[in-house]
């Protein structure tokens, strides 16, 4: 999946690229290197043909020099000769210098240099020599070299004869004429190996050339070889990078969880499709704009600065957080920011949100708290939820320093109401009861249902304790009043017992048990009626009601 999904992996891609790049650059590098050798040997194979030019013209010339001499006498002939003879000579010391392990660059560019080579090309001659003279057409050229050289010191000799002789006292006809056979066997002898030389040295040019051409072909093939399976290569790692961009992006448009990236500076730079279902807005209308609720809407819970806090300290915010949909409904959303860094500066590059409306589950969270707190018959709130009620109310009350009433109401005979017309009639008289109980007290009060036909009514503020007896006879008033119902009219009473926080106790289930106790009393006493659990002196009561008290 990581391999799937790695569409920005540079170092994967360098790491499979590197060999084949490595080898291409080592051919380009390679085919290089091997042409310019191959041009220096041919550059250095021309200035050795150039030489042996230079070298049978000298040798040519001396020989002329030295006939003219035997001919003439004249002594500027000899002299002729001897220059002519200097360039073969140097050329054959520079030969000697070069064939020596450790030679002398400078003897041996010197010889080059007096057998007439261009100062440019001797130092190519030289290494020519140097790396090739033991191998294959360079080593003929060099065997007919020094062969050659052999009959220039022939030569040199036998001129030498011919002015000792010449010089003479009496210098022999014959005897010149004789050395001047020998002059004329050595130029036919030099002939054929001028020939060969050139003939050698071309050979090596020619072979040159072709094993170039073939390194070069090979070279070129190979390179294309590597240039169309790089570019396979990269067509088929491009083709796998845009299959993983559509995959994320059609996960990024289809997830069902809205998705928002924002830039560094906070702003929207794009939103997905869940986005606009559950905010109401479409892309065009958000991107450019900050993450920003509207200022008029009073929004619970946290607010858009404290997430903003969060994630540029901890890089992230993982919450529940209260927004507005485009037609001004607030909802709850589970909202996860996190900011993303860029990998080398390790700045913030942007910003992805990913949120989903939980008001759904809020609903139902609600709906099952509903259930554990209230009555399912009635809706009004159970003895549990009642009791938290009371908890609040008294700890209100101890920090104002006022009462807080609690009376218990027990229905009477009520039993014989579900004996006679069934349990249908007697839940619909239970709910009907609990409506108006409702009606009676004000919003602020509390009405629940504890037991079966038992309600308890909370009053949260109470000054004077008539208040309380008031209620209580306003609830019997209610009670007596007939209710219709599919069976007919009904009529019912009640009993009611009340007992006075912080008067008769500061416990909240003390003081439900002393309401009951005082509702049993009226019970006993003949029901429809109202009992304290400890009447307040001076009370006033209804004529027309019943009161019991203790005092
Ligand atoms: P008393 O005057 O002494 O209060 O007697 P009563 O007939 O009202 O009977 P009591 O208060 O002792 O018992 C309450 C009766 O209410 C018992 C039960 O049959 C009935 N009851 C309890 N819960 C429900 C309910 O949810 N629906 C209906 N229809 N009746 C219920
Ligand atoms: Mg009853």
């Amino acid at each position: 999946m990581q391999d799937v999904l790695n569409i920005s992996g540079r170092a994967g891609f360098v790491r499979r690229f590197v060999p084949v790049f490595s080898l291409f650059l080592g051919i380009v590098v390679v085919s290089l290197l091997l042409a310019l050798g191959a041009l220096e040997v041919l550059s250095a194979a021309r200035a050795y043909v150039g030489g042996e030019g230079l070298w049978s013209k000298a040798q040519r010339d001396a020989v002329y020099s030295l006939t003219l001499y035997a001919q003439t006498r004249e002594p500027a002939y000899y002299a002729r000769f001897q220059k002519a003879l200097a360039i073969p000579l140097s050329d054959n010391r520079a030969r000697i210098e070069m064939d020596k392990p450790d030679f002398d660059y400078a003897k041996a560019y010197a010889g080059l240099l007096g057998g007439g080579n261009h100062p440019d090309d001797i130092p190519g001659m030289i290494r020519l020599y140097r790396c090739c003279a033991e191998y294959s057409y360079f080593k003929r050229a060099v065997s007919i070299w020094k062969e050659g050289d052999t009959y220039i010191a022939r030569l040199r000799q036998l001129g030498g004869d011919l002015r000792a002789e010449i010089s003479s006292d009496r210098p022999s006809e014959r005897r010149v004429e004789a050395i001047l056979n020998q002059v004329r066997a050595v130029d036919a002898g030099v002939k054929p190996l001028e020939d060969a030389f050139t003939a050698t040295l071309g050979e090596t040019v020619r072979w040159l050339k072709t094993v170039l051409a073939w390194a070069l072909s090979a070279a070129i093939l190979l390179m294309i070889a590597l240039g169309v399976y790089l570019a396979t290569r990269v067509l088929a790692q491009a083709r796998r990078t845009e299959d993983n961009y559509r995959l994320l992006a059609d996960a990024f448009a289809h997830t069902a969880d809205g998705i928002m990236i924002l830039d560094n500076k906070r702003r929207i730079v794009t939103v997905n499709h869940a986005f606009t279902t559950i905010t109401g807005h479409a892309p065009e209308e958000v991107v450019g704009l900050m993450f920003a609720r509207p200022q008029s809407v009073k929004i619970p819970g946290p607010t858009i600065h404290a997430v903003w806090e969060d994630v540029r300290s901890a890089g992230r915010w993982e919450g529940e957080i209260w927004n507005v949909r485009k037609d001004g409904e607030v909802y709850p959303m589970r909202l996860n920011l996190s900011a993303v860094y860029d990998r080398r500066s390790g700045t913030v590059d942007h910003y992805v949100g990913v949120f989903n409306d939980i008001s759904p589950h809020k609903a139902h969270e609600e709906r099952l708290k509903h259930l554990a707190t209230h009555d399912l018959l009635t809706g009004l709130p159970n003895r549990t939820e009642f009791e938290r009620f009371c908890h609040e109310a008294i700890a209100r009350a101890r920090r104002q320093a006022r009462r807080v009433a609690l009376l218990y109401i027990d229905l009477d005979k009520f039993k014989p109401i579900n004996d006679t017309y069934g349990h249908v009639v007697g839940d619909e008289l239970l709910q009907t009861i609990g409506a108006r109980m409702k009606q009676v007290i004000r919003e602020t009060d509390i009405v629940a249902r504890i037991g079966g036909d038992e309600f308890s009514v909370l009053l949260g503020d109470v000054d004077d304790i008539t208040h309380a007896y008031i209620v209580a006879c306003k609830l019997l008033d209610m009670l007596s009043q007939p209710v219709a119902s599919k069976r007919g009219t009904l009529t019912i009473g009640g009993s009611i017992g009340i007992s006075i926080y912080p008067d008769d106790g500061r416990d909240p289930q003390l003081l439900l048990r002393l309401a009951d106790a005082a509702m049993y009393r009226v019970k006993q006493s003949g029901r429809n009626g109202v009992s304290f659990h400890a009447a307040p002196a001076g009370l006033r009561l209804k004529p027309d009601r019943s009161f019991v008290s203790d005092r």
